[in-house]
């Protein structure tokens, strides 16, 4: 017997068909003898739905009251599926966030899960039923309902295998699992049997949205052990498990893969944008009085350069925020001008970032070198570059993020036929 995590993602619970073939997922590690714990999302574009819905309301709503609308969804589709159980005779009954309860930070929108009361999960264990839990939710400390940030049921169901010590915690996708690219850009992705859990992290926050980022945080933090697969496939069948028993991807430390790939993975982000100050003054304190006045504002800085001029005294300073937060940066840096001292303040949209990922770049020298000239033979230019120790990002235009990410992709070897690696 095991104790299993099972998260079902937007369109996995997206009709009432799909809600009965999760619940058929759920009867099989039920069936076995497991004790079973199901996280799930809100049907498909309910959630946008209902983002939408605050938006018209106003563009400066509550965040407390935003958090209560857009939890909402959640609250149908936990009904949906434990009906549907009920119905194969398998005993279940819904859990919203505040019934345990999951408790966050107050941060609303974005809130961070500090606890989950376990004791009504263990008793429903111990009675041998299955809880079906609403993710992306949870109550903070002033008794309001919080949202984890888009995406964040997979971290309620990491956090939920945490604190259950749980064997397994299985995500179960609209895509058959981790593969080295998004499939739906590049057809030719191929599927990793594993990947580590720093390489991850990076292809989450470099905007693979397959797994939130938090959520790859917590499995690392607790040793969760991690899967992700596809929800579609025939629950009986199992036609996906492979002879070494792993179904889909298996998120694991980089001590359990054999055969590692100097880039495991090319991640994109399409929703960037870009502010440069020119003629900024170069002395200690500018760079801080920039950057503090936007973390303030919860504006969230990626990449950052900085040019110093040939006449010296004076520096171009250039950084990238979120397009979404792109008019409110602009219009604090403005009101900042006197306080920073500048010429002028210029603002690009319609950026991409593109990533290629890998912990064999330590190792491995002239992988950017390769990256910069692929790029360069498709005419492609490169506006700002980033690294790390497993990663090298470049900003481009995001016209050119199909063509880039493709050619990165066969470049590094990574189109399908290359089965095994990983
Ligand atoms: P869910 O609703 O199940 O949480 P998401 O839409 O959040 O599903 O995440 C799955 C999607 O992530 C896939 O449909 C795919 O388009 C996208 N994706 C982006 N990068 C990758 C990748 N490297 N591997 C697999 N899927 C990826
Ligand atoms: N329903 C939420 C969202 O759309 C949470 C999730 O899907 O993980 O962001
Ligand atoms: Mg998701």
């Amino acid at each position: 017997m095991a104790r299993i995590v099972m998260k079902f993602g937007g369109t996995s619970v997206g009709d009432i068909e799909r809600i009965n073939n999760v619940a058929a997922h759920v009867k099989e590690e039920y069936d076995a003898g497991n004790e079973v714990a199901v996280v799930v999302s809100a049907m498909s574009g309910e959630t946008n739905r209902l983002v939408s819905l605050c938006r018209d309301i106003s563009a400066f709503h509550d965040a407390r009251e935003y958090d209560v609308v857009v939890s909402a969804g959640e609250q149908v589709s936990v009904g949906l599926l434990a009906m549907a159980l009920n119905k194969i005779d398998v005993p279940a009954r819904s859990w919203l966030g505040w019934q345990f309860p999951i408790l966050t930070s107050s941060v609303h929108g974005s809130a961070r899960i500090q606890d989950i009361v376990t004791d009504a999960l263990e008793a429903q264990f111990a009675d041998g039923r299955v809880a079906v839990i609403a993710g992306f939710q949870g109550l903070s400390q002033e008794n309001r309902i919080t949202t984890l940030g888009r995406g964040g049921s997979d971290t309620s169901a990491v956090a939920v295998a945490a604190a259950l010590n749980a064997d397994r915690c299985d995500i179960y996708t609209d895509v058959e699992g981790v593969y080295t690219t998004d499939p739906r850009l590049v057809p030719d992705a191929r599927r990793l049997k594993k990947i580590s859990y720093e390489e991850m992290l990076e292809m989450a926050s470099l905007g693979s949205k397959v797994l939130q980022t938090r959520s790859v945080e917590l499995a690392m933090a607790h040793k969760v052990k991690l899967q992700v697969r596809s929800s579609f496939d025939d629950p009986a069948k199992k036609k996906d498990v492979s002879e070494d028993g792993i179904a889909g991807t298996m998120v694991c430390s980089e001590e359990e893969i054999m055969e590692q790939e100097i880039v495991s993975g090319i991640a994109y982000s399409k929703d960037e944008a870009k502010i440069t100050l020119r003629r900024v003054a170069d002395h200690p304190g500018t760079a801080a009085a920039i950057f503090g006045p936007l973390a303030d504002a919860a504006i969230n800085v990626d990449m950052i350069v900085q040019n110093i001029s040939a006449d010296g005294g004076y520096t171009d300073m250039t950084f990238t925020v979120p397009n979404d937060d792109l008019a409110r940066a602009h219009q604090l840096i403005e009101s900042m001008r006197e306080n920073i001292g500048f010429s002028e303040v210029e603002s690009t949209s319609g950026l991409a970032k593109i990533s290629i990922v890998g912990v064999g770049m330590r190792s491995h020298a002239g992988v950017a070198q390769k990256m910069f000239t692929e790029l360069a033979d498709k005419s492609i230019n490169i506006q700002v570059i980033s690294t790390s120790e497993i990663k090298i990002s470049v900003l481009v235009d995001a016209d050119y993020t199909e063509l880039g990410v493709r050619a990165l992709h066969a470049a590094f070897n990574l189109d399908g036929g290359n089965e095994g690696a990983g």
